[in-house]
C-alpha cells in the first residue's frame, strides 16, 4: 500500500474562518489597535487557563519566547546557561541571540537529561533550559530539586510537548517560565507562533514590554500595573509580537488537544509495541510519571553497524518511511556538532553515541491503524534487510 505524506497537518477547525474573514474585512490585524477583546488576548487568557498559569504572552516564535525569557531573567552578559546536547538548534541560537553562551549537558540513549552532568555541570551556570523533546520529558522532579536548592531559575522549552505531564503536573508548568511553539510540525498549527506562560508578574511585565508594547500598550494585559511601573522605557523593544491572524488561527485548535495527544499517544504505543518485537529496535519507555505527548516516534536501532544504520534508512525509505537518524543525515538541526555558532563547541560522547543510533519517525495524530500498521511494517521488513547485509 501506498503511505500518506507523514507531514500533512490537521486541518484548521472551521470555526477559525469566520474570525479570521472579521479579521480581513476590519483590517484589524495589530494585537494592540482594539481597545479590548483582541484575538491574540484572548489566546493568552484561554491558554494560561488551560494550563493553569497565572501568565501568558503570545509572540512570534517558540525561539523568540526563549530569547525573550533569558532577557526577562536579567542574565549578565555572558551568563552560562545549561541546555540538553540534544535539542534543536533554535534552543542554543537563543541563547547566543540572549548574550549568553551555552553550556551543553549530556543525554542518555532514552532522550532524556543525564542528571549525573547535570548535577556536575549546575554550579557553573546561571540559568537551565530544559528541552522536552517529542513529546517526552526528562526527571523533572530531580532537575527542579536541583536548581530550586541552587536557585537557579528553569526555563522548560516545551516546544513539542505541549500536552505532556509529569506526575499528573502539566510540562511548561514546572519551571520558572514554560515555552511552547506553533510551528506547523507542533501539536497545535498555526504556521509560525510562539507562547511563554509564568506565575511571576514581574518578569511577564520586562517580557511584554521587550516583546514589543511600547508606550502604554502594556495596559492591554492583565497583570498588575504596579510591575509595570518600575520598567517603563527601561527595556529594548525587540517586537516579537504575534499578529491577530495567528491567534485567530490557534484559538480553534485548543479545544482539540486533549484528543490529538491522546490519539498521539495510543499512535505512538501501538507502533512501538510492534517494533519492539524486533532485537534490534528499542523504543524507549515512558519515565514512572511521565505520560507522553507524541506526534512521532524514537527509537534506538541495536547492534546495527554504520552501513546497516545506512541501509536500514534506504530500505525503510525506499518503500515510503522517511527515517531521521538524528546524527547520521547531513546538517541535522538536532545534532550538537552542527551547532558550529557555539564558541568552544565541547565533545558529549554519550550523546553522540545516542545521536547516531536514534530514529526519528513522523507520526501525525490523524493516521488510522493500518496505516500505523504498514508503517511498522516497512520499518521491521527494512532492519530484516540491513541487518542481512554483512557488515562492510
Ligand atoms: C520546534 C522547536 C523549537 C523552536 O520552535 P519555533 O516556534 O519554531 O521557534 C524549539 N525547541 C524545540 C524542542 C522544538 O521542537
Amino acid at each position: 500500500m501506498s503511505l500518506p505524506d507523514m507531514h500533512s497537518a490537521e486541518p484548521i477547525p472551521a470555526a477559525a474562518r469566520e474570525d479570521i474573514d472579521r479579521l480581513l474585512t476590519s483590517g484589524d490585524l495589530f494585537r494592540y489597535t482594539a481597545a479590548e477583546n483582541a484575538p491574540v488576548s484572548l489566546l493568552e487568557a484561554e491558554f494560561a487557563e488551560m494550563m493553569g498559569a497565572k501568565f501568558a504572552l503570545a509572540v512570534s516564535s517558540c525561539s523568540a519566547a526563549l530569547f525573550l525569557s533569558l532577557k526577562a531573567l536579567d542574565l549578565p552578559r555572558d551568563a552560562r546557561v545549561l541546555i540538553p546536547g540534544f535539542t534543536f538548534a533554535a534552543v542554543p541560537s537563543a541563547v547566543m541571540h540572549a548574550d549568553c553562551l551555552p553550556v551543553l549537558c549530556e543525554v542518555d540513549d532514552n532522550y532524556r537529561i543525564n542528571i549525573n552532568d547535570f548535577i556536575a555541570k549546575l554550579p557553573d551556570v546561571s540559568a537551565v533550559i530544559v528541552s522536552h523533546m517529542r513529546g517526552h520529558t526528562s526527571d523533572m522532579d530531580a532537575i527542579m530539586a536541583l536548581c530550586t536548592a541552587a536557585s537557579i531559575p528553569v526555563i522548560e522549552d516545551a516546544a513539542h510537548s505541549l500536552g505532556t505531564l509529569w506526575n499528573d503536573r502539566k510540562i511548561g508548568t514546572m519551571g520558572t517560565i514554560g515555552c511552547f511553539s506553533f510551528q506547523s510540525y507542533k501539536m497545535i498549527n498555526a504556521g509560525e507562533g510562539g507562547i511563554m506562560i509564568t506565575d511571576d508578574a514581574d518578569l511577564v511585565a520586562r517580557a511584554i514590554i521587550m516583546s514589543g508594547a511600547y508606550e502604554h500598550n502594556w495596559k492591554k494585559h492583565p497583570v498588575l500595573q504596579d510591575a509595570f511601573a518600575a520598567h517603563q522605557n527601561k527595556w529594548p523593544l525587540y517586537n516579537l509580537r504575534m499578529s491577530n491572524l495567528s491567534a485567530a488561527v490557534i484559538r480553534p485548535q485548543l479545544p482539540h488537544l486533549a484528543k490529538r495527544v491522546e490519539d498521539g499517544r495510543r499512535n505512538h504505543d501501538h507502533v512501538a509495541a510492534l517494533l519492539d518485537q524486533s532485537p534490534h529496535i528499542h523504543v524507549p519507555a515512558p519515565l514512572a510519571g511521565e505520560v507522553r505527548a507524541p506526534d512521532s516516534i524514537q527509537f534506538n536501532l541495536v547492534d546495527l553497524t554504520d552501513d546497516q544504520v545506512a541501509a536500514f534508512v534506504d530500505a525503510a525509505g525506499s518503500q515510503g518511511v522517511k527515517v531521521q537518524v538524528f546524527g547520521a543525515s547531513t546538517d541535522n538541526a538536532r545534532a550538537f556538532w552542527n551547532w558550529q555558532f557555539i564558541p568552544d563547541l565541547p565533545e558529549l560522547p554519550k550523546t553522540r553515541a545516542m545521536l547516531m543510533r536514534a530514529c526519528d519517525v513522523r507520526l501525525p495524530v490523524h493516521l488510522p491503524t493500518h496505516t500505523l500498521d504498514a508503517v511498522a511494517d516497512v520499518l521491521l521488513s527494512a532492519v530484516a534487510t540491513a541487518t542481512k547485509q554483512r557488515a562492510a
